[in-house]
C-alpha cells in the first residue's frame, strides 16, 4: 500500500499497546507499552520504525539506533478493536 508509514497515533485510535522486541541474539527481551505511554514518550507523529530507533532495551541496554530494537502495535489488541467495531470479515 502506498502512503505515509503509520505513526504511533494509531495506537490511541485503536487502543492498541506497543510491543517492543530486542533483537540482540543474547537477549531477545520483549516488552509492552500502554498506548498513552508510548505516545507520550515517543510522539504521536513518530513512525514505528523511528520509534524503534529511539528505544533502549531495559534488559541488555541495546540501543535502537543500532537497528536491533523493533516495535509494532499489538495484533491481539487490533483484533479486539475490530471485534468491537463489528468484526467485519473476521471469524472467531
Ligand atoms: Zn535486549
Amino acid at each position: 500500500m502506498d502512503g505515509p508509514p503509520p505513526t504511533l497515533a494509531v495506537l490511541l485510535e485503536v487502543d492498541q499497546r506497543l510491543e517492543i522486541y530486542c533483537h540482540n541474539p543474547l537477549c531477545r527481551h520483549e516488552a509492552v507499552m500502554a498506548p498513552a505511554e508510548a505516545v507520550a514518550r515517543l510522539g504521536a507523529d513518530t513512525s514505528f520504525e523511528a520509534a524503534g530507533r529511539r528505544l533502549v532495551c531495559t534488559k541488555c541496554g541495546e540501543h535502537g539506533r543500532d537497528g536491533r530494537i523493533h516495535c509494532r502495535g499489538s495484533i491481539t489488541d487490533y483484533y479486539a478493536y475490530l471485534r468491537r467495531r463489528g468484526g467485519a470479515n473476521l471469524k472467531g
